[in-house]
């Protein structure tokens, strides 16, 4: 990917296809006015493009059009079990950007999703309306707002994070998390840092990320940019998730993937760290098979009630490996498992 936004997007984006109720939206004319060498389509529903049959998402991921369009229906979800939830018990996720520009083997996008172009929903103010009647109905929420993709790549184009901030300014019962592979750091600093907005650094050892986490930042420019928010006080947590068994001597690189986080950053100022190896449903999994030829497509997973994962004692002896190498350095009641 180009540093340059102006270049990548415009070459992104060769196509984008616009519903006709967008158009209301000033977000819509924001949007098309940064990518103006793309061709426009109008259509009546995002659904014609995202959700047709017998699309090729592999080719798609090559070079993406953007949709942008009308939200309705639900706006807001309740967590899914294979997600952490740092035991709390309102957690929920929303999806105003769905899929990504980065390129990950394991990413459950490309097995949920039957089409890889990007999807911007352009009514912002219809969630935070639904989410201030939740606040009133739960008292306290916590909510992911970028399961469905790597949100910080758009805000160049689709300026959201403003947005997000400032609701979280204004409801300080919602904690909102942003959870990234990203190394822009920068955009954080016109901002002062709030309680209740959690920024989620999901690293890797950078075999895994050299091997299956295609077109995203090295280990070393993540961890710099973790270090530059610390010290701004930013609150932030690790998401070391998935860990992939990645050959037999895999427990050696994660050894030296934690002593190099140590190196890098100062673990005592990080929020909390998840832990968790890949799983992903089973009918995800097939797909996954169908398009994309990754060896994380082809282990021989156990499947049990429609999530596959690695086998009962695989797993235990990886969580169990890296959860002890990180309670010698951090404290291990903000580290949760799933
Ligand atoms: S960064 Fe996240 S959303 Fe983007 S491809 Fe990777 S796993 Fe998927």
């Amino acid at each position: 990917m180009k540093n340059s936004k102006q270049n990548y997007t415009n070459e992104t984006f060769s196509h984008i296809y616009i519903e006709k109720d967008a158009l209301n939206y000033s977000l819509t004319n924001e949007v098309i006015s940064k990518l103006n060498k793309s061709k426009i389509i109008y259509i009546d529903n995002y659904n014609e493009i995202f959700s047709r049959k017998n699309q090729n998402p592999f080719l798609q991921k090559l070079s993406p059009s953007l949709i942008l369009a009308v939200k309705k229906g639900d706006f807001i979800y309740k967590g899914s079990n294979l997600c952490h939830n740092f035991e709390q018990q309102d957690f929920y996720y929303t999806n105003f950007i769905v899929n990504c520009l980065y390129d990950c083997d394991y990413c459950y996008l490309k097995g949920m999703n039957f089409s890889s172009h990007i999807l911007f929903f352009v009514n912002l103010s219809d969630y935070f309306n639904e989410l201030r009647r939740l606040i009133v109905e739960k008292g306290k929420l916590y909510l992911s707002i970028s399961y469905d993709s790597d949100i910080l790549l758009f805000d160049g184009i689709y300026p959201f994070l403003k947005e997000w901030i400032k609701f979280a300014k204004e409801n300080p019962l919602i904690t909102i998390e942003i959870r990234t592979k990203t190394s822009n750091y920068k955009k954080f600093l016109n901002y002062s840092p709030i309680d209740n907005l959690i920024i989620t650094w999901s690293i890797s050892p950078q075999e895994v990320i050299s091997k299956y986490e295609k077109n995203t930042p090295s280990l070393e420019r993540r961890l710099i940019a973790i270090s530059q928010l610390l010290k701004k006080g930013w609150k932030i947590n690790l998401a070391l998730d998935p860990i992939l068994y990645i050959g037999e001597n895999w427990s050696d690189k994660y050894k030296e993937f934690i002593n190099s986080i140590t190196e890098n950053i100062n673990i005592k100022e990080i929020n909390a760290i998840t832990l968790g190896v890949f799983r992903i449903p089973a009918d995800y999994l097939k797909r996954f098979k169908k398009f994309f030829e990754s060896s994380i497509s082809f282990f021989p997973y156990q499947t049990i009630n429609g999530v596959s994962t690695y086998p009962e004692e695989l797993k235990n002896e990886m969580i169990k490996f890296v959860y002890s190498e990180l309670k010698n350095i951090f404290d291990k009641t903000n580290i949760y498992i799933l």
